[in-house]
């Protein structure tokens, strides 16, 4: 399915906007206050200085497991690192295209298969900051150059966009209550809150057990998209967009419905989502 990104974004916001949803942009989370087993509160940083923001319940949807790590929680790091990845849209007379300058969606162990403009550097693990900097202005570079070889600008030249975020694709998750892997390939999970297919080939289809979203040592925090538990090698499956809104909408009906993850009414859960008519098992679909 092709969406155009922007508008996507657009009505995502205003979505959020009417279901009361308050948003803070440029707010970065930096800590937490946690009590035994649960976080009472995350500690951010945005334009109004430093605040805590007490909640009963947490979803991480940072995509490197931020606030399970800074909550103590266990973790584990992609062993092998990102490479970098960048792309720009150009305009030239009239006709915009796209094109990747890095490694695309690609496995980033299999150099055959990275597209011929890629550019490489040294593997990034995606969690320090100047390392993630510095591979920025790399692809920045590369990205200045290649349009410029083309004109500079002018009303028939321009370049369009460029990537606004640091495009990482593997850096840290949690450690589940369970932990997804390639071999659970077409298994049935009776704590399943969706399903995901392989977007590298046909055939696999995983059910998304929800003891992937949530870790034994933490009853109030939830994990959503790229940071869920599973494995290295069931990571590239489970990092892209299909399994992030699957998770993202357990996560966060999980987080209304409960208080106590450990000792969570799956099924209530469960019920709630096929209302939402997501398809919990295989056997729905087979
Ligand atoms: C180059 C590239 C191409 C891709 N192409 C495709 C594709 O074609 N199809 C596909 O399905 N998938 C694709 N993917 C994967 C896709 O981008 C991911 O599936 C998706 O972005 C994961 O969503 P997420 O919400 O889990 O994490 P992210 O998109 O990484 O979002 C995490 C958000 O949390 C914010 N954040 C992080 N840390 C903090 C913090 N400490 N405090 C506050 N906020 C924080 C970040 O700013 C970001 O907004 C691609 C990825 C890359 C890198």
């Amino acid at each position: 399915m092709r969406y155009n990104a922007q508008v996507f974004a657009l009505l995502a916001e205003r979505l959020l906007r009417k279901s009361g949803v308050q948003i803070l942009y440029g707010t970065q989370i930096c800590s937490v206050i946690r009590k035994d087993d649960r976080v009472e509160a995350i500690v951010v940083e945005n334009k109004s200085g430093r605040s805590a923001i007490p909640a009963r319940m947490f979803v991480d949807a940072t995509g490197d497991a931020d606030l399970f790590s800074l909550a103590g929680a266990p973790t584990a790091l992609y062993g092998k690192g990102n490479i970098l990845a960048a792309w720009y849209y150009e305009t030239l007379n009239g006709r915009t295209t796209l094109h990747m300058v890095g490694a695309a969606d690609v496995l980033p162990n299999e150099k055959d298969t990275i597209v011929p403009d890629a550019i490489e550097i040294e593997r990034i693990s995606g969690l320090d900051a100047a390392e993630v900097s510095e591979a920025i202005q790399h692809g920045h570079g590369v990205i200045l150059e290649k349009f410029l070889e083309k004109g500079g600008v002018s009303e028939e030249h321009s370049l369009a966009t460029i990537a606004t975020i640091p495009q990482l694709r593997m850096t840290r998750r949690i450690i589940g209550a369970c932990t997804l892997d390639e071999a659970d390939d077409h298994k049935t999970f009776g704590d399943s809150i969706g399903m995901t297919g392989d977007w590298r080939k046909r055939g696999p289809a995983f059910e998304i057990p929800f003891g992937t979203l949530h870790a034994p040592s933490l009853s109030n925090v939830l994990a959503a998209g790229r940071c869920i538990s599973v494995t290295d090698a069931m990571w590239d499956v489970a990092r892209v967009i299909p399994p992030a809104i699957v998770t993202g909408e357990a996560a966060g009906l999980a987080a209304a419905l409960f208080d106590d993850l450990g000792n969570a009414d799956v099924e209530k859960l469960q019920k709630r989502l096929c209302g939402q008519h997501v398809r919990l098992h295989l056997e729905d679909v087979l």
